[in-house]
């Protein structure tokens, strides 16, 4: 998780705690890339607003890795959180990478979808996809539609 705002990130890291999951937090853009690299995670949640630059840059950094001369694998699946609304910056942040953009505030739950739609990694949440957890094993692979720009939320 990429988040400067404490109130934000305590919220995510308990949620996310309580789902089952290790969380690292980054504060910055510059310790969001250093936690990237080391801790090749599964899955970033990345705020845009950040006290050393945007959020943007980061993904551009992820999307630019070769995946040999670093661990970081260009196809991390990333999220943006950010409290920027317009169509403008949400296309931006598609334009240059982004699986899913979630406009802050947002209720725990409304990350949900996103992660089932970015998620290439891994489960997510346990409360994803409670229909397809009790359901045979064939349907759990079935690739899911990856929604446009056009279709998030406002
Ligand atoms: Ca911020």
């Amino acid at each position: 998780m990429v988040e400067d705002d404490q109130a934000i990130a305590a919220y995510l890291a308990d949620n996310l705690a309580a789902d089952g999951f290790a969380v690292t937090t980054a504060r910055g853009a510059g310790e969001a890339l250093r936690a990237i690299e080391v801790r090749g995670p599964d899955l970033v949640l990345l705020d845009l607003g950040l006290p050393d630059g945007s959020g943007l840059t980061v993904l551009d950094r992820v999307r630019a890795a070769d995946g040999l001369a670093s661990r970081v694998d260009p196809a991390l699946p990333v999220i943006v959180l950010s409290g920027r609304a317009s169509e403008a910056d949400r296309v931006r942040g598609f334009a240059r990478g982004a699986d899913d953009y979630v406009v802050k505030p947002f209720a725990y739950q409304e990350l949900l979808p996103a992660w089932a739609a970015s998620a290439r990694c891994c489960a997510g949440p346990a409360a994803v996809r409670p229909a397809e957890r009790s359901a045979s094993g064939s349907s759990a692979s079935t690739p899911r539609p990856v929604r446009s720009a056009s279709a998030v939320r406002r």
